[in-house]
């Protein structure tokens, strides 16, 4: 039987000065335990004090990488506004296009030539854009690009637009010339009855039937015949049957009589335009009372003048 072992112990001495000392009989773990506990306490002071650090430092990485994000989203927000703000341009552009190629049309239409179509009804960009497959951009990207391309589209549509329109400019002084030449209304204004329309009537003056080549219009005897188109006088006298009267030729194959007139105030060779006064209603010539005889000729033929009235 081995001797028994007494287990290593050690003796803690605490002692006040001036009094007896205190001992401590302690077990041979516990001074190192104390010094591990000490060495684990400092050892996890020093990590949670450089985890704080650290932590620090990220949180303020942070915040500068917010602050610039929100710098960069301002930046952003400005520049979609100002694309915005040019597309909305090039839209009011295009529009504006639109109604110039419309307007040219009716001008166009007037001046008996056909209509142009050159812009299309949608705006070409996007749609553009969207055929090529382009996949939107953040602002500053395609949008620029297809901005781009609908000014410059503009540019050329205003080119090929002005080039009609100065095609049509002069088609359409000629249709106006002729259609200010051409006979059109009444010759008298106001109440004018017709009493004897174109074509075979009862001889006012005998028996059967005779050809009446014009429409005659009552009036009171002194009132005002105007022209009915722009022309010049060839004829202003007396006319045979038809009395006081006067003839204009309009251009274009027209011509226009006025007859029975009491007065005549215009001379031959004179340019008028229409609704000018030619002379005044009267009974001159073969003529039962005051009325107007109107006659037009077209290409020197006799025509109804009921046509030429509105
Ligand atoms: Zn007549």
């Amino acid at each position: 039987m081995s001797p028994r072992r007494h287990p290593v112990r050690y003796t803690l001495w605490l002692a006040r000065t001036g009094s007896a000392p205190r001992t401590f009989s302690l077990p041979a773990w516990v001074p190192l335990a104390v010094v591990v506990l000490l060495l684990g306490w400092s050892g996890l002071n020093l990590w949670l004090w450089q985890r704080t650090a650290e932590m620090r430092h990220l949180q303020l990485q942070l915040l500068r990488l917010s602050e610039q994000a929100r710098s960069l989203n301002n930046q952003l927000a400005l520049e979609r506004e100002r694309n915005n703000a040019l597309s909305q341009d090039a839209q009011s552009l295009f529009k504006q296009l639109q109604v110039l190629e419309q307007e040219i049309n009716t001008l166009r239409e007037r001046a008996g030539m056909p209509k142009i179509k050159l812009v299309p009804t949608r705006s070409p960009a996007p749609d553009r854009a969207k055929e090529r497959g382009a996949v939107p951009e953040p602002a500053g990207g395609a949008g620029t690009a297809s901005l781009e391309n609908a000014l410059e589209y503009a540019g050329q549509q205003i080119e090929a637009l002005s080039q009609k329109l100065s095609e049509v400019s002069p088609a359409l002084q000629e249709t106006l010339r002729r259609e200010a030449a051409m006979p059109y209304g009444y010759p008298i204004r106001g109440l004018a009855r017709i009493t004897s329309h174109f074509g075979y009537r009862r001889n006012p003056f005998g028996w059967g039937f005779e050809f009446h080549n014009g429409i005659d219009f009552s009036a009171a005897y002194g009132t005002p015949v105007r022209v009915t188109g722009a022309g010049v006088v060839v004829e202003a006298g007396w006319k045979g049957p038809y009395g006081l009267a006067v003839v204009v030729d309009h251009g274009y194959g027209y011509r226009t009589l006025y007859g029975h007139l009491s007065s005549i105030s215009v001379r031959v060779g004179q340019r008028l335009e229409r609704g000018a006064r030619v002379g005044t209603v009267g009974s001159t010539g073969r003529s039962t009372g005051p009325h107007l005889h109107y006659t037009v000729f077209r290409r020197g033929s006799e025509v109804n003048p009921l046509g030429y009235l509105d």
